[in-house]
C-alpha cells in the first residue's frame, strides 16, 4: 500500500501542473473560481483542449482515446485540475455512458458516439429516476415494447439533470414486467430530438433549473441503440461506473474548497471570523483532519486497486464521507461570509452571474451551499450508503 507520491508520480504531477498553467484559459478558470455560471461553451472549450492533448478521458482504455493512467495518476490529475479551477467535464458522457458504450456497445455505436463525446460535440443526460423509482431504481415503470426494428417507449423520467442542454439521453426501461424486477430492464440510447419527447423544467429552491422531467410518449427507438442484451440492462447499469465507483471521494473538490476557505478567512482578517479567531481555527483544523482522513482512505483503496486488489463495497465510505465533507466546508464558508451573501444572493439571479454586494469570494457561497445539498442524495443517498456499508463492509 502506498500513501505518498513516488518520484515518477511527482514528475507526473509537475507535468499536469505545467500544462494547466499554460493551457487552461484564464477567463474560464476565473468563472470556476467564483462559481459563476460556467456555460456549455466553456466546458466544450476545455474538453477540446484536453482532447487535443489526449487527456479528456483518463478513465477510458487507450484504444478508445484514454490515457492508460493508473488510478493514482487519475487522482493526481483530478486534484491538479480542481486546484487550478478547471471546469469539470461532462460526467454523463465521460464517466457513465462512454464507458458503457465501450463495454457493451456495438462497433457502430462506438464509432459513432465515442469521438463525439471526446470532443464535446454531443452531450448526454441520464434517464434513470422516475417518480416512484429513486433509491429503489429497479421499480422503474417506463416501458419499451418491440415493434419490428424499433422499441416503442412510454413513460416518465424525473430529476434529469442537464436534459435542457443535452442531445441524447441514456435510459433504463422495462422490457419485461413479468419477471423479477431487476431482470426485465434494458438500457437504451435515445435521441432527445425524437418525436414524442417532452422536456419540462424542475427548479431548485434557489431558482435555478437544476433538473427536468422527461416525458416519453410513443417514442420510437431503434433496437440497434440498445446497450447489452435485452432484459440485461441492470447489468449494464451496475457496471456503468466501472472504476468510476472508486473515484467518488470528492477529495479533489474538497481540497479546492479547503484552499478557498483559507483564502477567505485570511481576507476577512478584520471581521472577527478570521484565522486568529480560536473557534474558527478549531473548525478549520477539524475540516483538515477530515480531509486528510478521506484522502488517506481514498489513496489506500486506489493503490490497492492499482496493485490488482479486489475492492468491494468500500467506495460507499468515500461517497458518504466525501459528500458530507463538502457540505461541512459550505457551512464554514457560510458562517465566515454569510453577512456578505445575505443582502443580495447573487446566485439567485436568473443568469447566475449578477455581481453580489460583497467581495468576489463571497459571491459563490450561497450557490455552493444550496447546490451541494444534492450531493448526499444523488448517486445513492447517505442512508442507502449507510445500509451498504453496514451490510457489505461491516457484515451486520
Ligand atoms: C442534484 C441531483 C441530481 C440528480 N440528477 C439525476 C439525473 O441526472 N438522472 C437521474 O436519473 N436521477 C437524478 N437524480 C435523482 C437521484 O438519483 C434520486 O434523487 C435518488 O436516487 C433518490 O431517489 P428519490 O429522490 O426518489 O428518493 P427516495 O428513494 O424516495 O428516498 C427518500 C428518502 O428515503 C431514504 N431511503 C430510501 N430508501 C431507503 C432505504 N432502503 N433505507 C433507508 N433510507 C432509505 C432516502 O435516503 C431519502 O432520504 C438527481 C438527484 C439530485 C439530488
Amino acid at each position: 500500500m502506498q500513501l505518498a507520491l513516488n518520484a515518477q508520480q511527482t514528475r507526473f504531477r509537475e507535468e499536469i501542473h505545467g500544462f494547466l498553467a499554460t493551457q487552461l484559459p484564464a477567463d474560464i478558470a476565473e468563472k470556476v473560481r467564483l462559481s459563476r455560471g460556467v456555460g456549455k461553451d466553456d466546458v466544450a472549450c476545455w474538453t477540446r483542449i484536453l482532447n487535443r492533448q489526449g487527456w479528456a478521458a483518463p478513465n477510458w482504455p487507450e484504444e478508445h482515446g484514454g490515457t492508460g493512467w493508473s488510478l493514482i495518476q487519475r487522482h493526481v490529475f483530478d486534484v491538479e485540475c480542481r486546484a487550478a479551477h478547471a471546469p469539470v467535464l461532462s460526467g454523463f458522457g465521460f464517466n457513465m455512458v462512454g464507458p458503457a458504450i465501450i463495454k457493451y456497445g456495438s462497433e457502430a455505436l462506438q464509432k459513432r458516439f465515442l469521438p463525439q463525446i471526446l470532443n464535446a460535440d454531443l452531450w448526454w443526460c441520464q434517464g434513470y429516476s422516475e417518480p416512484e423509482a429513486g433509491s429503489d431504481l429497479a421499480s422503474l415503470r417506463t416501458t419499451a415494447v418491440r415493434s419490428g426494428d424499433d422499441y416503442i417507449v412510454n413513460g416518465q423520467k424525473i430529476w434529469t439533470s442537464g436534459a435542457e442542454t443535452a442531445d441524447w439521453i441514456f435510459c433504463l426501461v422495462r422490457t419485461d414486467a413479468k419477471v423479477q424486477k431487476q431482470k426485465g430492464i434494458s438500457f437504451l440510447l435515445i435521441d432527445l430530438e425524437s418525436k414524442g419527447i417532452t422536456i419540462e423544467p424542475l427548479y431548485a429552491f434557489n431558482g435555478k433549473r437544476l433538473w427536468n422531467q422527461v416525458f416519453l410518449d410513443d417514442v420510437r427507438v431503434p433496437v440497434a441503440n440498445r446497450l447489452g442484451e435485452e432484459d440485461r440492462g441492470w447489468t449494464v447499469a451496475k457496471s456503468l461506473l466501472g472504476d468510476e465507483r472508486l473515484m467518488v471521494s470528492r477529495v479533489a473538490e474538497n481540497k479546492r474548497m479547503f484552499g478557498i476557505i483559507r483564502e477567505v478567512l485570511l481576507a476577512e482578517a478584520d471581521s472577527g471570523v478570521d484565522l486568529e479567531n480560536r473557534a474558527m481555527r478549531k473548525k478549520l483544523a477539524e475540516l483538515e483532519i477530515r480531509l486528510s482522513a478521506l484522502e488517506m482512505t481514498s489513496l489506500r483503496l486506489l493503490s490497492a486497486a492499482d496493485e490488482g486488489g479486489q475492492i468491494g463495497a468500500e467506495p460507499s465510505m468515500l461517497k458518504l464521507k466525501g459528500s458530507e465533507l463538502v457540505q461541512a466546508m459550505d457551512e464554514l464558508l457560510f458562517e465566515a461570509v454569510g453577512h456578505w451573501v445575505l443582502p443580495l444572493d447573487a446566485t439567485t439571479a436568473a443568469d447566475g452571474n449578477r455581481a453580489g454586494v460583497g467581495p468576489d469570494y463571497a459571491e459563490f457561497v450561497a450557490s455552493g451551499h444550496y447546490h451541494h445539498r444534492g450531493y448526499t442524495i444523488a448517486g445513492g443517498s447517505s442512508e442507502v450508503q449507510h445500509n451498504i456499508i453496514a451490510k457489505e463492509v461491516l457484515g451486520l
